[in-house]
């Protein structure tokens, strides 16, 4: 007699142990991708710690079903994350223009003044806030990272070292700091705690006030494959129609968007309370919404391509390393983002293809990448090795920094960009 094998003999191991959506609090199931383990991004290892035990976390990105938040676990506690962080928003000049733009742009849009308030969220190094300061415009940053809030007060940029919610909020609006301008540039993703954040800003927007918050827009992400702007700091991938839906239970209503070109593609969204009439809902609302609609947001089966397509990346990357190495060239890297980060984690790619990385940020020279351990120098050495091809990690800076080095030329060196499919320059 022979048993029915209507079941598998031995049945699939899942990770799908429950996790609520940290939007709208539905059980969260579906996978977006998988990246595997990584350590975190920003732990950049020092010399002396390289042969010590180093943790890896899981980098596995859920969507949810209902609102279609795509959300990572909570696998490392955000005060672990952003102690002691290594981001120094100051190393990147079009970052820098990028802020005294939006320093301009708003003072004029907003009609700021000396009387009026800005709070800018994760302040980081006040590499914003020192563009209001320089305007006469009174300005507190918070950040709960105090190696960088350090940096910030020595350059006049009063800080607060704390991680925003609604009780830093209700601390700031009883001293006077009711929000004519808050902002939150690259702050929403790395928030564990969305609904405290966002609870937050409704408490610490003055009656007229403008919170403006900048994030990568997950639309991008999906369609140009920027899959290595997933880290364990980013614990959310936003559409617009997630914000909105999420600002709105908050009491708070967004009334513009811009689509940005910073970080592979942003968002800006301007809120307001939702009682605040003065400031009317702009057509790009709506427009976006829209389309984000078109594209399927609102459904499981966008999402559902894009775990292949990363396989792909990666495949295609080994196999251009792997022959560059076999025809005996010589290949580095340039930049130690983040997002290098879990792209040569994800990949595998150690020392035995990318001999080592430059940087101009001081912090990490000297240190090796996280998990692959490959060595960090500043830019100079790159005239030195005369690499046959240049890694560009942080591809968002592609052209800036194809401008930068095009000395490289000179020895017949050329550029390599890895996403959004890989390019030789
Ligand atoms: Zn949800």
């Amino acid at each position: 007699m022979h048993e029915a094998r209507t079941a598998p003999l031995i049945a699939a191991i899942a990770n799908d142990h429950d996790m609520a959506c940290r939007a709208c609090g539905a059980p969260v199931r579906e996978t977006l991708v998988d990246l595997g383990m990584s350590p975190l991004c920003e732990s950049y290892v020092a010399a002396e710690d390289v042969d010590r035990m180093e943790p890896f976390y899981p980098l596995h990105v859920f969507v949810c079903e209902r609102c279609f938040l795509a959300q990572l676990r909570e696998y490392v506690s955000a005060e672990a994350i952003f102690g002691e962080y290594a981001y120094f928003s100051s190393y990147s000049d079009s970052w820098l223009r990028h802020a005294e733009e939006f320093t301009a742009m708003t003072t004029a849009r907003f009609g700021l003044g000396p009387k009026s308030r800005v709070v800018e969220l994760a302040s980081n190094d006040g590499y914003l806030l020192q563009y209001f300061v320089r305007a006469g415009i009174p300005v507190l940053g918070v950040e709960p990272a105090a190696n960088v809030a350090r940096v910030a007060e020595e350059r006049g940029v009063r800080t607060l070292v704390a991680f925003f919610g609604p009780d830093t909020a209700r601390q700031l609006r009883s001293e006077g700091w009711s929000a004519d301008l808050m902002v939150g540039n690259n702050v929403l993703a790395q928030v564990p705690d969305l609904n405290g954040f966002v609870a937050g800003i409704k408490i610490g927007l003055a009656d007229h006030g403008v919170a403006t918050l900048e994030f990568p827009h997950i639309v991008r992400m999906i369609e140009e494959n920027q899959f290595d702007t997933i880290y364990h700091e980013h614990f959310s991938y936003f559409s617009l129609s997630t914000v909105a839906s999420l600002f709105d239970r908050h009491g708070l209503t967004v009334f513009d968007v811009e689509e940005l070109a910073t970080h592979g593609g942003s968002l800006r969204v301007y809120a307001r309370h939702a009682e605040d009439t003065t400031q009317p809902i702009g057509p790009r609302v709506g427009e976006l919404l829209e389309r984000e609609e078109r594209l399927g947001v609102g459904t499981l089966g966008y999402y559902r391509t894009f775990a292949e397509r990363v396989k792909e990346t990666k495949r295609k990357l080994l196999e251009f390393l792997i022959d560059a190495k076999r025809r005996g060239k010589r290949v580095v890297g340039y930049g130690a983002p983040g997002k290098g980060n879990t792209l040569l984690n994800y990949c595998g790619i150690r020392t035995d293809f990318v001999d080592f990385t430059v940087d101009r940020n001081p912090y990490k020279q000297g240190r090796f990448l996280p998990g692959t351990h490959i060595p960090i120098y500043p830019p100079e050495r790159l005239e030195e090795a005369r690499p046959d091809y240049v890694l560009i990690l942080p591809w968002n800076l592609k052209d800036e920094i194809v401008k930068q080095l095009a000395g490289i030329r000179a020895w017949g060196g050329q550029f390599v960009v890895p996403i959004p499919t890989l390019q030789v320059l």
